[in-house]
């Protein structure tokens, strides 16, 4: 007989970041019980006040609309013993072979395997390779109580515990929204209690749900966010070929973005992707294919175009200036895209201590990552005084405050604020209006007639 699957189900959630607490918010908005368990002691504090740890659009207001059904704890013991299902939302960050670090996930297993007292569903939702979701279930196994230790604990013996993948899709900086608004909820298992078990889980949410075996839920993840990765790294390909071939990519992307078959979004060139998860699983494709005896060419390529993409208009600047040495330099934009205070991957991350090396005075600005990123670049208060080598960095509140005097202008991040920088601002606060522009956001012409020199990528050169 079918077991009965109770509703609202009684749900866990191990890992509290980008994934783990938007889902375990918008799973309790959609009437279940949810206990959020995080390691972080200062995190899990921050989220019993009310507080969101991370920068997300309308998370904040739905952890207080759904309180009543929303606990937060380090203690995984509590939050797992009775839950009828356990998401696991930890990190799987890359190891320095490209290979993603599974040893969080390893953790929270065994720590499901101690503790549960009843049947239940464990549900991979972290970006996991192909066949990690196997491993899971055998590592469980391996490390639930025998019979005999049972006894001793008092434990019930038959405990049986399914494993399901449920890739995220979610992006950073509309990650609540995507949740509710998921344009699919892929279920990767082929037990028909853990199928039914997850479409409880889903069904409040009334979204479309496809159903597949685990293994391809697994490459299902890595296959749409590595075309995805490959979509940018090949428009910023025919990007650095328009320039040197005088066609303009925004003109080209609009092009082609009439054609169905390549739809009108994702074409946007610009200084190459970063963040959490199309650096790391690209690489973590890569290293797949090549643990199974395959070269996957097509990644590997956009792997290769974005590690030049981040660097590219540094370079340029270069070219350019000769030297940073003793310049303000305003940086604008440090997260790794606009919506999010993340900093994972960011292509600030990488041309900061570049322009620090060659002494630059930066100013930085960005509207909710400056504290995340103060905390990897201390500000130095004292500018470098011409000294080689020795860069200053100071973080200030407004755009304005960072362009007032500079001799040039990096933009990193395309905010809504520093989209809103009209031309003659550039023209009328910096030093020497030199603007190089990763994101594309000012029309060449505009900055041509107010007199700024201007450079971005992929488009008319403007000397
Ligand atoms: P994150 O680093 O923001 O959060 C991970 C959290 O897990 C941290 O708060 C950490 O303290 C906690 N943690 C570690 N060990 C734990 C344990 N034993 N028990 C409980 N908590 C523990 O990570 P994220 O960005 O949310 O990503 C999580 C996974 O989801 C990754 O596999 C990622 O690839 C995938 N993913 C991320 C996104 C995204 O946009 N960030 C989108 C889709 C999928």
């Amino acid at each position: 007989t079918p077991k009965t699957i109770p509703h609202p189900l009684n749900i866990a959630v191990a890992g509290t970041g980008y994934v783990g607490l938007v889902s375990g918010v918008c799973m309790a908005h959609r009437g279940h019980h949810v206990t959020c368990v995080d390691i972080d002691v200062k995190k899990v504090t921050m989220m019993q006040q009310g507080i969101s740890p991370i920068y997300e659009q309308d998370l904040e207001e739905l952890m207080h609309l759904n309180k009543e059904r929303l606990t937060y704890t380090t203690d995984y013991k509590l939050a797992y013993k009775n839950a009828d299902v356990i998401f696991i939302g930890v990190g799987t960050p890359e190891l320095p072979d490209g290979s993603a670090n599974l040893a969080y996930i390893a953790t929270v297993a065994r720590q499901i395997a101690e503790t549960v007292e009843r049947d239940c569903l464990v549900v991979v939702k972290s970006t996991v390779p192909v066949g990690t979701n196997d491993k899971v279930e055998q590592f469980i196994k391996d490390f639930l109580p025998t019979d005999s230790e049972n006894e001793i604990l008092g434990k019930n013996s038959k405990i049986k515990i399914e494993v399901a993948s449920n890739p995220e899709f979610l992006a950073q900086g509309t990650a609540v929204r995507d949740t509710l608004e998921a344009a699919r909820i892929i279920i990767g298992t082929d037990s028909i209690i853990a199928k039914e078990t997850l479409i409880k889980v889903y069904e409040p949410f009334g979204l479309p749900i496809v159903s597949v075996s685990r293994r391809s839920a697994e490459m299902i993840k890595y296959a749409a966010n590595d075309f995805l990765a490959l979509k940018i790294s090949y428009m910023n390909d025919i990007a650095n070929l328009c320039e040197l071939v005088g066609a303009d990519i925004q003109d080209v992307a609009k092009g082609m973005g009439f054609d169905g078959r390549i739809g009108d979004k994702f074409l946007n060139a610009g200084i190459g992707y970063g963040g959490s998860c199309f650096p790391k699983d690209t690489k973590a494709l890569d290293y797949l294919a090549k643990q199974n005896g395959y070269e996957l060419r097509t990644v590997k390529a956009a792997i290769a175009v974005n590690k030049d993409q981040k660097v590219l208009l540094y370079k340029k600047a270069c070219k350019r200036l000769i030297t940073f040495n003793g310049l303000k330099v305003a940086v604008l934009g440090l997260a790794f895209k606009p919506g999010t205070d993340d900093l994972r991957e960011a292509p600030s991350l990488e041309n900061v201590p570049l322009l620090l090396a060659q002494g630059a005075d930066i100013y930085a600005y960005d509207p909710v990552a400056m504290d995340n990123f103060r905390k990897i670049f201390p500000e130095t208060g004292t500018e470098s005084k011409g000294e080689q080598g020795k860069g200053s960095i100071k973080y200030v509140e407004s755009v304005e405050e960072a362009i007032q005097g500079a001799n040039v202008c990096f933009v990193l991040t395309e905010w809504g604020e520093i989209k809103a920088v009209k031309p003659e601002d550039y023209k009328r606060l910096m030093r020497t209006p030199l603007v190089y522009d990763g994101r594309n956001i000012y029309a060449v012409e505009d900055m041509k007639e107010s007199g700024v020199e201007y450079y971005s990528i992929g488009r008319k050169k403007f000397v």
